[in-house]
């Protein structure tokens, strides 16, 4: 294989491991953001429960109130039944304290409610704190991971990068040039590409015999002619089955 080639094949890896790097590190934060928005959704959950519960407390505490004001009333109304000087005021406090019997049954049966309400609601603010809790704690080891993931990513990018320059100090202009042009033409970022059984591995195409016997036999600096890649043959598995294996180089 042509040194140039190999050189090729070196900074096409440094590429290949810098995009996948940067890929990796620029998950990172989304990642972040995901778990943090995990964490503020349930944090909402949490506190919409803690305000049921404070909403339902404070009308339970208003129903014991107004339990006791029209048990107060009903004492005073009776009194005043006792000392009742006709029917009409008698019909008149009577229906009175049956109506503030009737207040008092309802706000006892909703205070009840709120009762098993309330409880229900302490056992899922609970569960709701405990899930909080181990949201945060997961969010700060991810963070911590995260950190720490970015500083090696930014290490490793940097050795690459050194590795690139010196892949790319080994190479011409002419063939630094088809190299940038390949890469910004492949997105996928694969420029120079194995051919196996005369079919050029970046676009699939059969490579004229002619120029296949020509890369078997003397390994020049070749292109396809459809897609324009660099083509090697590699020194033990680019073999036509009609004449063997390439010689090893
Ligand atoms: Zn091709």
């Amino acid at each position: 294989m042509l040194p140039e080639v190999q050189a090729l094949l070196r900074l096409q890896d440094c590429d290949h491991a810098v995009t996948r790097l940067e890929g990796e590190l620029a998950e990172l934060p989304k990642r972040l953001d995901a778990l943090q928005k995990e964490t503020a959704a349930q944090a909402k959950t949490l506190a919409t429960l803690e305000a049921k519960l404070k909403a339902d407390e404070s009308e339970r505490r208003k129903l014991e109130g107004d339990v006791e004001r029209h048990k107060s009333k009903i004492v005073k109304l009776k009194k005043q039944l006792n000392e009742a000087q006709n029917f009409t005021q008698t019909q008149a406090l009577e229906h009175e304290i049956t109506w503030a019997e009737q207040a008092i049954a309802k706000a006892e049966e909703r205070e009840l409610e709120l009762l098993m309400e309330e409880e229900q609601l302490r056992a899922d603010i609970g569960t709701a704190k405990g899930a909080l809790l181990a949201m945060q704690k997961n969010f700060e080891t991810e963070r911590q991971q995260a950190l720490t993931r970015h500083k090696a990513g930014l290490a490793e990018i940097a050795t690459l990068n050194e590795q690139r320059k010196s892949s790319l100090a080994t190479l011409t202009p002419q063939v630094t040039s088809i190299y940038e042009r390949l890469r910004k033409k492949h997105k996928n970022g694969v420029v120079a590409v194995e051919v196996v059984n005369t079919q050029c591995q970046g676009c699939f195409m059969e490579i004229r015999l002619q120029l296949w016997q020509e890369l078997r036999a003397n390994q020049p600096f070749m292109t396809c002619e459809n897609c324009g890649r660099v083509l090697y043959i590699h020194p033990t598995t680019g073999f036509d089955p009609q004449t063997g294996p390439a010689p090893v180089q």
